[in-house]
């Protein structure tokens, strides 16, 4: 067993055990040594606390640290440790600043160093530490939360008996019975997500190990401004490693030598995948390179990618691409960009800007020097000697090798022969390659490898850690997806309504940031939303807009909202299909509007608390326009063939074209060939008349709809 290991099962921390065993005599160990034998049992027996044994345990003097602080915590050290931060583009100045506000965390050492502050005790008015719960998984059965807890399970059972509910020991409790009885008996709780309170805990780290490590790099920008031709020209560069292993394999990431330092590239380019990731909870990126043809210019998609490294607080190096063109107009760039808000540092500003040939390969070697530079800035470090963990980067199955997975090691060094685990997929390292398809032993921080022996293909994004032996892996894989299961059918989806962004911000206390993703049909009104809702900000809530542009709410709006738990508002338009199908699944909240006044009110009450009760759109139905012919009595009706729900007659509907809203009202008549009906079912065709309304055209869709009244509460 190693040292970490054994502490996690006893619930202490590495460092407290490796003290415990300094005191048994045992000297020069780290969280990875193993534990010598014969201490095991004796350690075990006591808990793993053989001195002090009369101190009770305290809930709060775990550093437990709840992935959601973790992260903010990354984020304000990415910021603080650069100037290089990207704030939205076209973001107003007011609302601003809740950007570069943000890191107000401890100005601590660069390493998560927490396990070395903790021990000092009362120095003077240190920040109030948080209290911090017990990490309970959603979906955990009557047993596991009694265990949490510390408590039996019977006694459970009774005391939400006595609530008036009825469960058994294997029952999947709630939320909100797990919240109820943790109250009862005095105890914080946090509520994670299923696989998040295995994870190992950050508290292995040890900052005297903490060494440099390679920046972690994304590529990103408008689409054929280059970012594939520029990973390519990257690699190639890469003189020292391309006579090692010779031609080098896609496996999802790879790296490069410059200056005797190390870069890594992820080769997915572009910000859906990077959001995507971040999604599913994955921090991967340390700095976004953002690719802006010369001869082109900003386009919309090179807005979007400043938002969504903005929204994750990833700083930017920008790359002005093609300059081998004989239209290029690299200063043009520069311009549009500071407009943006993107100031050129040989303007005065915080960006570095790199001229650049994906073709010529002009620049690029200044480009890697400038990553390199500001890489230094973020002082990026890791533990090579903590338990082994990263993210699983690409997976899939292939027809030789059986599962293959391309990881990047975060802490720790990954090993052939370690037991590994990520999501539901686990298995034993049998082999590992680099992206010259060279086989490697052993892989360290920064470093992405190709890892065989899967018993399935993880889940890009998902994390990825090591196990005490094959057996342990399994167990934590299978429990997973057990809980993953159970959660499901407990809690549909976490929940990310406005109100409960609100209420969650309220419950934490400080001034909370509203994160707003807009969405409008034309520029005009997008502006007029954005700054009556900046206009919003006040001492309790932040109004933050991440990202605004015009058009249909795609499915990029949609992962940024999740991933940085935020709103998404409509204004005259809807989600696509995509986007729909997105926010159902992750459990993002889409709020559209007709009238701005309604966004603002509705958002401004949510703000204060003040819901009174209100009303609640429900989707009926959803009919695509096929053809239009005319209609004896009712003037033109569109011939529809309903793709989704029922349609039904007198239901209040509007028209979308193109993911804008150009009608809305009712559905005035319903047919099936020449008889009136009362409703349609998906799958089906038939002829509906709008009320008041004749300018439909083939390829419009109708969706209808019922207005519900709800009481609603934070
Ligand atoms: P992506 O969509 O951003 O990945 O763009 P690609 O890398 O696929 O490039 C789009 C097109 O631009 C391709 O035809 C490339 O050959 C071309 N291209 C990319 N970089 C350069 C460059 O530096 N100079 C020139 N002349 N063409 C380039």
């Amino acid at each position: 067993v190693r040292i970490h290991e054994l502490a996690k099962e006893l619930d202490v921390k590495s460092k407290e055990l490796i003290g415990v065993l300094e005191e048994m005599g045992y000297s020069g160990l780290t969280a990875s040594s193993s534990v010598p034998d014969e201490a095991v049992p004796r350690l075990r027996a006591s808990g793993g606390k053989a001195v002090p044994a009369g101190k009770p345990k305290v809930v709060t003097e775990e550093p437990v640290t709840p992935t959601r602080r973790k992260a903010s915590a990354k984020k304000a050290k990415t910021a603080k440790a650069t100037t290089t931060k990207a704030e939205p583009a076209g973001q107003k100045a007011e609302a601003a600043p809740a950007q570069a506000e943000a890191p107000a965390e401890p100005r601590a050492e660069p390493a998560p160093a927490e396990p070395a502050a903790a021990p000092e005790p009362a120095a003077p008015p240190a920040p109030e530490p948080e209290v911090e719960g017990v990490k309970i998984a959603r979906g955990s059965s009557v047993k596991e939360v009694a265990d949490k807890l510390g408590t039996e399970p019977t006694s459970l059972i009774r005391k939400l008996l006595e609530l008036g509910q009825m469960v058994t020991i294997t029952q999947s409790l709630p939320d909100e019975a797990i919240e109820l009885v943790a109250q009862d008996l005095g105890q914080p709780v946090e509520i994670v997500a299923p696989e998040e309170d295995l994870e190992p805990e950050d508290d292995d780290l040890d900052p005297e190990r903490m060494t440099l490590r390679p920046p972690v790099i994304t590529v990103m920008g408008h689409v054929d401004h280059g970012k594939t031709l520029l990973l390519d020209a990257i690699r190639q560069t890469d003189v020292v490693s391309g006579e090692a292993g010779g031609i080098t394999q896609a496996i999802g990431a790879y790296q490069v030598r410059q200056d005797g330092s190390e870069i890594t590239f992820i080769d997915t380019p572009g910000h859906e995948a990077f959001t995507a990731m971040r999604a599913r909870g994955a921090q991967v990126t340390d700095i976004a390179v953002l690719v802006v043809a010369a001869d082109d210019g900003v386009m919309p998609q090179t807005i979007e990618a400043i938002d969504h490294a903005a929204a994750a607080a990833v700083p930017i190096v920008v790359a002005v691409n093609k300059i081998d063109k004989p239209e290029a107009d690299p200063m043009r760039v520069r311009q549009q960009l500071a407009e943006v808000g993107i100031q050129p540092s040989e303007w005065g500003g915080d960006y570095e800007f790199v001229d650049v040939s994906a073709k010529s390969g002009e620049g690029i070697e200044k480009l890697l020097e400038t990553l390199l530079l500001v890489s230094e800035l973020q002082e990026l470090k890791a533990d090579p000697e903590a338990a082994p963990r990263g993210i699983a980067i690409e997976a899939h199955l292939d027809k030789g090798r059986g599962p293959v997975a391309t990881v990047l090691v975060q802490q720790g060094t990954l090993r052939v022969g370690d037991a590994i685990v990520s999501g539901a997929a686990h298995g034993r390292v049998r082999a590992m390659f680099d992206e010259h398809a060279v086989p490697v032993e052993e892989a360290g921080p920064g470093k992405p490898v190709q890892a065989l022996g899967w018993s399935s293909p993880p889940e890009a994004g998902d994390e990825f850690r090591v196990a005490e032996d094959e057996r342990e892996a399994r167990r934590i894989a299978q429990e997973r997806e057990a809980r993953q299961r159970a959660a499901e059918i407990v809690a549909k989806r976490p929940a990310q309504t406005l109100e409960e962004i609100l209420a969650t911000a309220a419950r934490e206390g400080e001034i909370a940031d509203l994160n707003l993703v807009l969405k409008a049909d034309t520029r005009g009104s997008l502006e007029a939303l954005a700054d009556a809702l900046a206009k919003l900000s006040g001492d309790e809530v932040r109004v933050r807009i991440l990202h605004q542009s015009v058009g249909a709410i795609a499915e990029s709006d949609v992962m940024l909202a999740q991933a940085s738990s935020a709103v998404v508002v409509g204004f005259n338009v809807v989600p696509d299909p995509n986007a729909r199908a997105a926010a159902e699944q992750e459990g993002v909240d889409i709020r559209t509007y007709r009238v701005i006044y309604e966004a603002v009110d509705e958002i401004k009450q949510a703000m204060s608390g003040l819901l009174t009760p209100g009303e609640e759109e429900v989707a009926l139905g959803r009919a695509e326009v096929r053809a239009i012919f005319q209609v004896p009595r009712a003037g033109r009706a569109a011939g529809c063939y309903v793709t989704q729900g029922t349609i039904t007659r007198n239901a209040r509907a509007r028209l979308v074209r193109d993911g804008v809203v150009v009608y809305d009202g009712r559905i005035a008549s319903l047919r099936r060939f020449k008889d009136d009906v009362r409703e349609v079912q998906e799958g089906f065709e038939c002829g509906i008349g709008l009320e008041d309304f004749q300018d439909v055209k083939e390829g419009d869709v109708i969706e209808a709809y019922e207005v519900r009244e709800v009481a609603r509460s934070l």
